[in-house]
């Protein structure tokens, strides 16, 4: 599939919100940090990272599964439909996970779907306070009508 269309994110973004079991106190001390940018978005969350978030850094947050049970997959199927448009995912590079392949289509989805992700601390400040965070913005994504044309 080679053609793309444009989809334009609104202003006010649907974020994602991940992170990996290790990396859990650093997601909070982060959300905590950048509460008052964050309220100006509708947050989503796989199932632990968001329960313990809310309570935490008391925002609203749609919660889906835990990862491991399917919340990877939730948030995969929610980017593909275009309901999702960046993802923060504090993931742990340094110990293996069962849901390996999960995260795995997390992240490739994302790819796919050209939303912009952060996998780490450094480039989640750096999307933070980026202008395109609080303004409409314009991304190129698969063109899909185009790639059944092609295929049927
Ligand atoms: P969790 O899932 O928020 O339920 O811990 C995150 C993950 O994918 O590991």
């Amino acid at each position: 599939m080679q053609g793309t269309v444009s989809r334009e994110m609104a202003a006010h973004k649907r974020v994602a919100l991940v992170a990996h079991d290790n990396k859990k106190q650093d997601l909070v001390r982060w959300v905590v940090q950048r509460c008052e940018q964050l309220k100006l978005h509708h947050l989503y969350a796989t199932g632990t990272t968001g329960t313990v978030l809310s309570r935490e850094a008391g925002l609203p947050i749609t919660c889906l599964l835990s990862g491991p049970m399917g919340g990877d997959q939730q948030l995969g199927a929610l980017i593909a439909e275009g309901k999702i448009d960046v993802l923060i995912f504090f993931w742990d590079p340094l110990n293996a996970v069962p849901h390996d392949p999960d995260v795995k289509a997390l992240l490739r989805l994302a790819a796919v779907w050209n939303i912009p992700m952060a996998t780490n601390e450094a480039t989640a400040d750096f999307l933070m306070d980026c202008p395109h965070m609080n303004h409409k913005f314009s991304v190129e994504i698969p063109d899909y009508a185009g790639y059944l044309k092609e295929r049927t």
